[in-house]
């Protein structure tokens, strides 16, 4: 079946899957979203003898219907390889009642990877497909994780340049260390004063530039997004909650149909999206658990079906899910809306022009299968302490916030169905906030000896990735107010 791409914004702008990641964001702000959802027409016990790379053929070429199986084999096989560092690529950890899905295996030890490093491939079978011949620019804003995985996704790819944007204060120490230690001819990174948000608007505001369009094109450059509003970066995620669904079966933990319920630590709504659309292939889900930290904008609207951005931001332990526009959440209000451009376009106008949007009591119904709640700093660290404790496991701050609104929700429902946890980062990402939680004696220690301390405790072998920046030099440093990237990437790429 062909699934073809729709704009959010307007019914009539389509593209195919490689047009869509090749444009990465819709004209008028607008995000693709497929017109249906194909089924996962394989039984699920089936899938359950595959690998991890079987499986993503089976959902990744149901998604993106224009790709040949030579072309899309050829993308999974080079991004799920050694790069990570087991076979399995994505293991699931039975502790603490519950299954964690642990998505931090790949190289830069944090759950976008498991999207970003086949995204260069996508977007340059995409490019060919499209006889585009233009370089394509990736412009990134970060949280923090999407950058580093970006950058290491896209270096020294032919074709390519990458822009990273990110609060130059707004991201851990490590997060940052992992950035501007970037090699790399063809990789950009910039620190702005700002937050995650000012980022991200400036970005968009760049895609949606006509008249920068018109420069670049005549200097044979386009832009494309490696955010998680690419359809290329979404459905490679949906692969995970297949396969994870599929070892629980092969674990005896269910039978093949049993529903499961899934937690999700949300900022920009991505990862959660992808489980919502994994569930519309035919996954059995029951719950989609969206777990806040104190930036509780989502609690908040499934609590009372208002979305409202005017609050204070606060700087948390868990960074890379300081957001208060989470962009992935149009797709769902699209969706609810009943797949309707000029309903979704008007709440996206008041979001932009009021900063909040209310969706109608019909709309709300069908948020159902949503549970959103939100952890505290406090309840976020206790969690760390409390599953270091009794499990001997380490989990990072985000982990930890989903862990702790899943026993808030056990505690308000009694449900008790299987609960698969994404997990989506290395502790030793967040080694500071992680090793205080556990024990205020190692408040104010050097990073680095945390992280040597986070090795004794564990047990678990410290990854590349920290040994890599332990002792790289400083390759980028520059930084500029969030009114002037622009001018920025001007004289980036010599405009
Ligand atoms: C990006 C990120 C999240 C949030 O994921 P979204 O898809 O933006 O909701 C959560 N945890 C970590 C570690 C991340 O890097």
């Amino acid at each position: 079946m062909e699934v073809t791409y729709k704009s959010t914004r307007n019914s009539n702008e389509t593209a195919t899957a490689s047009q869509a990641i090749l444009k990465g964001l819709a004209e008028n702000g607008g995000l693709f979203v497929p017109d249906s959802i194909p089924e996962l027409d394989v039984d699920l016990n089936d899938l359950a003898k595959m690998n991890y790379q079987e499986v993503a053929y089976e959902v990744m070429s149901r998604m993106f219907s224009d790709f040949t199986e030579e072309e899309l084999k050829h993308c999974i096989n080079s991004a799920y390889d050694q790069k990570f560092d087991t076979e399995v690529i994505a293991p699931l950890n039975k502790k603490a009642g519950a299954y964690y899905l642990e998505l931090f295996h790949g190289s830069t030890i944090a759950f976008k990877d498991m999207a970003l490093s086949i995204l260069p491939y996508l977007l340059v079978t995409s490019a060919k497909k499209n006889n585009v011949k233009n370089d394509i620019v990736i412009l990134t804003a970060t949280s923090g994780d999407t950058g580093k995985a970006a950058l290491a996704g896209f270096a020294d790819v032919p074709g390519t340049k990458i822009i990273v944007f990110y609060p130059k204060n707004g991201v851990s120490p490590i997060q940052e260390k992992q950035m501007v230690t970037q090699k790399g001819d063809n990789t950009y990174v910039v620190g702005i004063t700002g937050n995650f948000d000012d980022a991200q608007t400036g970005v968009k505001n760049m895609f949606n530039d006509k008249e920068l369009a018109k420069v670049m094109d005549e200097k044979g450059y386009q832009f494309s997004s490696a955010n998680s509003i690419n359809i290329g970066r979404l459905v490679p995620q949906m692969v995970y909650y297949v396969y994870a669904y599929t070892r629980l079966i092969v674990n005896n933990e269910i039978k093949a149909g049993d529903k499961i319920n899934v937690v999700v630590p949300t900022g920009n709504f991505g990862n959660i999206l992808a489980a919502y659309y994994a569930k519309e292939m035919g996954l059995p889900i029951a719950k989609f658990i969206c777990a806040s930290n104190d930036n509780k904008v989502l609690y908040d609207f499934f609590e009372t079906g208002v979305y409202d951005k005017n609050r204070e931001f606060i700087l948390t332990t868990s960074p890379s899910m300081d957001i208060l526009i989470s962009s992935n959440l149009e797709r769902l209000i699209y969706r609810i809306a009943g797949d309707d451009s000029e309903q979704n376009s008007a709440l996206m106008n008041a979001l932009t022009s009021e900063g909040r949007y209310e969706i109608t009591a019909d709309m709300k119904k069908k948020l159902s299968e949503f549970y959103g709640n939100y952890a505290t700093e406090e309840e976020t660290a206790a969690t760390i302490k409390k599953v270091f404790e009794t499990d001997n496991y380490i989990l990072d701050t985000h982990t930890a916030v989903a862990a702790t609104v899943y026993d808030k929700y056990v505690e308000a429902t009694g449900d008790k169905k299987p609960t698969v946890i994404a997990s989506t980062a290395s502790p030793y990402k967040f080694t500071r906030s992680v090793m205080e939680a556990i024990d205020s004696q190692y408040a104010g220690r050097p990073d680095f000896e945390l992280v040597d301390e986070l090795n004794k405790l564990s047990g678990v072998k410290i990854p590349q990735a920290i040994e890599d920046i332990r002792r790289a030099d400083v390759i980028h440093d520059t930084v500029c107010d969030k009114t002037e990237m622009e001018a920025t990437v001007k004289s980036i790429l010599k405009l």
